[in-house]
């Protein structure tokens, strides 16, 4: 088994929809990016290349390839899971953390996981989705972004 782990951070745009952990969420400004900015999705595809020592986000869908302009960061995560295949490996468990001060994630959180989970082909019960705040300090406390943090654990196939 090998281990990776993953970081992403967005600034919020409010001309976009917020996509976090594959759900669109209302009432929420988006994130800016050149896919859907799912920070969530981002992270986690970077502990998973990470695990098997094959790059990251950018290295594989880069922000100067028009095909990732708007993507669904759902596909890019499946594409992830694919290029961990091919390196003869599959997710075992995943964990996330994600710090903000908005929106709450503690009732995203279950949906989050399971849509994670559906996408990475795993267990819904392997995959943990939880929210900090950052108790109002720096540029997370003023709400000019959010960051996300994630660990993957894989397995050989
Ligand atoms: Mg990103």
């Amino acid at each position: 088994m090998r281990v990776g782990l993953g970081y992403d951070s967005h600034r919020f745009d409010p001309s976009r929809s917020l996509v976090l952990g594959g759900l669109e969420i209302p009432g929420s400004p988006g994130l800016s990016g050149h896919s859907d900015g799912d920070a969530v999705a981002h992270a986690v595809i970077d502990a998973l290349l990470g695990a098997v020592s094959a790059g990251n986000v950018g290295s594989h869908f880069p922000p100067t390839d028009n095909t990732w302009k708007g993507a669904d960061s759902m596909v890019l995560l499946g594409k992830a899971v694919s290029i961990l295949g091919d390196r003869g490996f599959v997710p075992s468990n995943v964990d996330v953390v994600v710090i903000t001060e908005a929106p709450k994630i503690g009732p995203l959180s279950e949906a989050m996981a399971d849509r994670l989970a559906e996408v990475m082909g795993i267990q819904a019960g392997s995959v943990s989705v939880k929210g900090k705040s950052n108790e109002r300090m720096g540029w997370i406390g003023a709400g000019e972004g959010l960051a996300v943090h994630a660990v993957a654990l894989v397995t050989r196939k």
